[in-house]
């Protein structure tokens, strides 16, 4: 049921990269993309199946020599398994005091852990406050109740339940994001209630792509394309000044068609949407974003994309902002600043904020009106 749930992610994630990656050879060849040959001036590329239950890419446009984009690759690579241990839920790793360590730990002692994790709890606490709430890493005991109706509806569809609400508040009362306990001084992290638990959905893959990037950024690397489960992050720009087109996928074509294409340098992408998990009950569909308001699948909007800088922000506002009405979104993106927003509602019609309609290249319906 992995491999299905992982079979599906990778599929949306080909075929968004694929258009990255085709629009480039079109580019360099001048041909149609759908039909160009391969190049000896394509991009080089690495996959990676292993990290956050999704599938990696990294792509050097720059023209590294092979051992140099080995080596770099390589090491993104070892950023992105370290992180995928720390932040993993489920299981637990010799050697590695990790979220499920903690999960397990919850109401007891304090656990030394991982600095790196000590930043990122931090992080999470201060994006907690930045989304006013809507993005909540202690939202586990709420989520873990609509992952266990969606997991079982992958095995039976034809049982498929969602959860009682009597059964959502209770879970919701343990849920408070001061049960999460740092103490950056000694390193350690208690969570104080026993029944509350931490889940980083929202912004764990976001967060080790902006460290990646990071890595290559103090590399110097300029040409690269971080594609980490659907977060892009782009570092640097093509070397002939181009950037990098990418689709944001149409939520209502279930052929996966796209809703626009934009062009990208230098910043993250991230698209929350609908169609990536849900399960079906009754013949309504029930997806993974969960409005803390309702303690239900947020249904403001269909999909929502960000474009900013940093991947962690990107991948956190992707979440919130799904859970907020759109006069509320766009005050946020306009007070935090540089952040580009398109939100695509339930009727198909679309809102940017204006920095956004910049960057579009390509409109297949309903533009933005901002
Ligand atoms: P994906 O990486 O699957 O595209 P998103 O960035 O859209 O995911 O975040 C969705 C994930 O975040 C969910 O699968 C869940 O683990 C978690 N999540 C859902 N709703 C919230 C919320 N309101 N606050 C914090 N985390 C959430
Ligand atoms: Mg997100």
């Amino acid at each position: 049921m992995n491999a299905l749930r992982h079979f599906r992610k990778s599929f949306a994630f080909f075929l968004l990269f694929s258009l990255l990656f085709l629009n480039a050879c079109a580019a360099q060849t001048g041909k149609d993309a759908g039909t160009a040959e391969p190049q000896a001036n394509e991009p080089k590329g690495k996959v990676y199946y292993t990290y956050f239950d999704t599938v990696s890419y990294v792509y050097d446009y720059a023209g590294d020599s092979a051992e140099r984009f080995d080596d770099r690759s390589a090491e993104v690579s070892h950023i992105l398994q370290e992180y995928h241990q720390l932040f993993d839920i489920y299981h637990e790793y010799s050697g590695v005091t990790n979220l499920c360590t903690l999960n397990k730990a919850a109401g007891g002692e304090a656990l030394e852990v991982d600095p790196r994790l000590i930043d990122f709890l931090q992080d999470a606490k201060a994006m907690y406050e930045l989304t006013g709430g809507e993005m909540n890493v202690m939202l586990g005991a709420v989520l873990r109740l609509w992952h266990d109706c969606r997991e079982a509806a992958e095995e039976d569809p034809a049982s498929a339940s969602i959860p009682a609400e009597e059964e959502l508040r209770r879970a919701y009362a343990h849920t408070d994001i001061e049960s999460l306990e740092i103490d950056a001084e000694h390193n350690t992290v208690r969570i104080a209630d026993p029944e509350a638990s931490i889940d980083v959905g929202a912004l764990g893959k976001g967060y080790a792509t902006e460290r990646a990037a990071e890595y290559l950024e103090r590399e110097g690397a300029a040409g690269y394309v971080l594609n980490i489960g659907g977060n892009i992050r782009c570092i640097g720009d093509r070397p002939d000044g181009s950037g990098w087109a990418t689709a944001i996928r149409d939520p209502d074509d279930s052929a996966e068609g796209y809703a626009c294409r934009i062009r990208i340098r230098d910043t993250a992408c991230v698209t929350s949407g609908v169609y990536e998990r849900y399960f079906t009950v009754n013949g309504r569909q029930y997806h993974h974003i969960i409005d803390k308001d309702t303690l239900f699948p947020a249904e403001y909007y269909t999909s929502l994309t960000v474009v900013t800088r940093d991947s962690a922000l990107a991948d956190t506002l992707s979440t919130a902002l799904f859970c907020m009405p759109l006069e509320e979104g766009m005050a946020l993106a306009e007070r935090i600043g540089g952040v580009e927003v398109l939100w695509i509602f339930p009727d198909g019609t679309q809102t940017s904020t204006p920095g956004f309609a910049g960057l579009i290249e390509e409109q297949t319906k309903g533009g933005g009106n901002t």
